[in-house]
């Protein structure tokens, strides 16, 4: 009996992981078999990245068809360009996320990587191609060396170093009594949050994809371990094509392009600046969240 309820208690866990939002998808396909409702068609081709051009094409999605979640977006970015998504609360940032690792099929519209349809190729070719530093990081419970090295399997020990070192957590690991042999998880060692975003830095440094999703953590790290991993990510986002899904608007201000959405829809997009200048919702949004540091400083 204990056999049959063993998948039902997974199933649980990969729900209520879902529900927080967007998650480890990398660990999670490989949690659980099945690809959700998402299917290669017969005979699709590999996704060839040449340059890593990511295009939304009027996409629209609904989770359930009586509740539109998404409403035409359209955007594109360059290869190597940054786009961030800001936007309140409900607004569809993590959907839009999802959407391009083909977590779900789009119910409108089309996207596009290098001119090719994701739906169209296969979904190995896709996911190894995409990068995600999720809001909140799937460790197993194994050493925290095979947590990195999850990466990429054919990682040998220096490599696994090399990417520990980029993200920042080779010092930590060291420090450790076991080092990369440390236990993690549940059964082992508790990493703090910050610590958990640098070893999902490390897995996508190792990954080494052309497209990144940085999906920033709402809840809050303490300012300097924020603006240390910020520091990190930017690196690892140089001369990739990345898409940041921004809880703090703070953290999007040198992005190429700032696309606000709301309640599905792109109500504004421009840089910065450009936003600033319109003083519209992303004006407002700007100034309530720095009038918000300013209170908590103060
Ligand atoms: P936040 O800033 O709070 O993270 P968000 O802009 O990322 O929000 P999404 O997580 O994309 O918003 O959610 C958009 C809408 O879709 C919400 O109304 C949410 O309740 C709904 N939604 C999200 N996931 C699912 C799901 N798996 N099934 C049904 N509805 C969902």
């Amino acid at each position: 009996l204990a056999q049959l309820f063993r998948p039902l208690d997974l199933l649980g866990m990969v729900y209520r992981t879902v529900r927080q939002g967007l998650i480890d998808m990398d660990a999670m396909f490989n949690l659980i078999d099945t690809r959700a409702e998402v299917t290669d068609h017969s005979g699709a081709p590999p996704l060839v990245v040449t340059a890593g051009r990511l295009s939304f094409e009027d996409v629209s999605f609904a989770y359930d068809a009586e509740r539109p979640i998404l409403k035409g977006v359209s955007f594109e970015i360059p290869a190597g360009g940054t786009l961030a998504v800001v936007g309140p609360s409900g607004a569809g940032k993590s959907t839009l996320a999802r959407l391009i690792f083909r977590f779900y099929d789009v119910t409108g519209g089309r996207i596009l990587i290098d001119g090719q349809d994701i739906a169209a190729v296969t979904q190995t070719s896709l996911r190894a191609a995409i990068g995600i530093v999720p809001q909140d990081t799937v460790l197993f419970n194994d050493t925290i060396g095979y947590n990195i090295g999850y990466g990429r399997e054919d990682a040998g020990q220096a490599e696994i170093e090399a990417a520990a070192r980029g993200a920042a957590i080779h010092g930590f690991i060291e420090s450790l009594p076991d080092g990369y042999d440390a236990k993690v998880g549940e059964r082992g060692l508790k990493l703090s949050g910050g610590e958990k975003q640098r070893v999902a830095i490390a897995r996508t440094l190792l990954k080494d994809p052309p497209i990144l999703i940085l999906d920033e953590a709402t809840s809050a790290l303490d300012s300097r371990t924020e603006a240390e991993i910020q520091a990190t990510l930017s690196t690892v986002a140089a001369r990739r094509t990345t898409i940041v899904i921004a809880h703090r608007l703070s953290t999007v201000v040198d992005a190429d392009e700032i696309v606000v959405l709301e309640a599905g829809r792109i109500a504004e997009r421009g840089t910065h600046r450009s936003l600033l200048r319109k003083n519209g919702l992303y004006a407002e949004m700007w100034m309530r969240q720095q009038a918000e540091a300013e209170m908590e400083e103060a």
